[in-house]
């Protein structure tokens, strides 16, 4: 009884947005159907036959009523609600969602300012929600990607494609292995290239992010007292910068180089001997090239 009780609730739960009170006396209570658990006396639950949004016939599944109609509402309105949320369109939650009457993802994407300001009564929402619209077709497929409901793929299994392929067209078996997915993930993520991405109408690029690469570091420098060949630090700091060199303000344990053009053994100096770092008494002869003497 307590498992044909969870499976009920969970059925409630995953088909409508509606909330199930559940009182002290232990009843659920949902439209039509209710159910009382007072006392030790227990009224036989008699499961739901349809779907309560779409009125199609439900099927068992391990002990789970499941609709299976692909076009019920409140199927595609849940999976274009975590679309939106994964893709931050701020504006498009539930109520819209309904309103707009959006049954797929590409739907969002057809929608014209006009359409959404009569559809939500206001074109200054119709103005913002516009623009977040267009503004999520930039998004990468290391977003997209979770954002489209395939089982068991989200961030994470993203990143790691994303570290191995460049788009989803790189998406195979031996890339999947390659990331570190695991085989159900791979078989449901190639499911989704093989037999929805041909019909996929969105418009984004379903390109990964691509990591940027990070200059090799020269070495680290460090600056004592007025220079000779730069007006000022933060010239001879950009000088620097350009060159692959990063620049400390003190002599730390990663400076490589202590620049010196003034001649006076400062603290600094001091101490950049003391540790071994190669003392520059010309910037130039670090980064090879004459700027800004005076
Ligand atoms: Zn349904």
């Amino acid at each position: 009884m307590a498992r044909l009780y969870l499976a009920l609730l969970d059925v409630l739960t995953s088909l409508t947005s509606e909330k199930i009170v559940l009182d002290k006396n232990l009843k659920i209570s949902y439209n039509m159907c209710s159910i009382s658990m007072k006392g030790s006396h227990m009224r036989e639950i008699v499961p739901p036959t349809e779907c309560p949004s779409c009125e199609a016939p439900l099927e068992w599944s391990n002990d789970l009523l499941y609709c299976r109609n692909s076009e019920c509402f409140s199927q595609s309105s849940k999976k274009i609600e975590h679309f939106a949320k994964t893709l931050k369109i701020k504006g498009l939650g539930p109520a819209s969602i309904q309103k707009l009457e959006l049954s797929d993802f590409a739907d969002i994407y057809t929608l014209t300012k006009m359409m959404i300001a009569e559809a939500l009564d206001s074109e200054k929402v119709a103005e913002k929600l516009f623009f977040e619209i267009r503004n999520s077709t930039n998004a990468s497929l290391n977003l997209l990607l979770p954002a489209l409901g395939i089982p068991l793929v989200g961030k994470t299994a993203s990143a790691k494609l994303s570290s191995v392929c460049k788009s989803i067209h790189d998406v195979n078996y031996e890339s999947c292995k390659e990331a570190g997915l695991g085989p159900k993930v791979t078989q449901s993520v190639i499911n989704w290239v093989e037999n929805e991405y041909p019909f996929c109408e969105l418009p984004h690029s379903f390109e990964f992010d691509q990591p940027v690469e990070q200059p090799s570091v020269q070495g680290v420098v460090c600056i004592s007292g007025r220079l000779k060949s730069f007006k000022t630090k933060a010239e001879a700091t950009e000088a620097l910068n350009e060159r692959g060199y990063l620049v400390k303000s003190s002599v730390t344990m990663d400076v490589t180089h202590l620049v010196n053009e003034s001649g006076i053994e400062s603290a600094k100096t001091q101490k950049a001997r003391d540790s071994g770092i190669i003392v520059v008494t010309h910037l130039k002869d670090l980064i090879g090239e004459l700027h800004g003497i005076a």
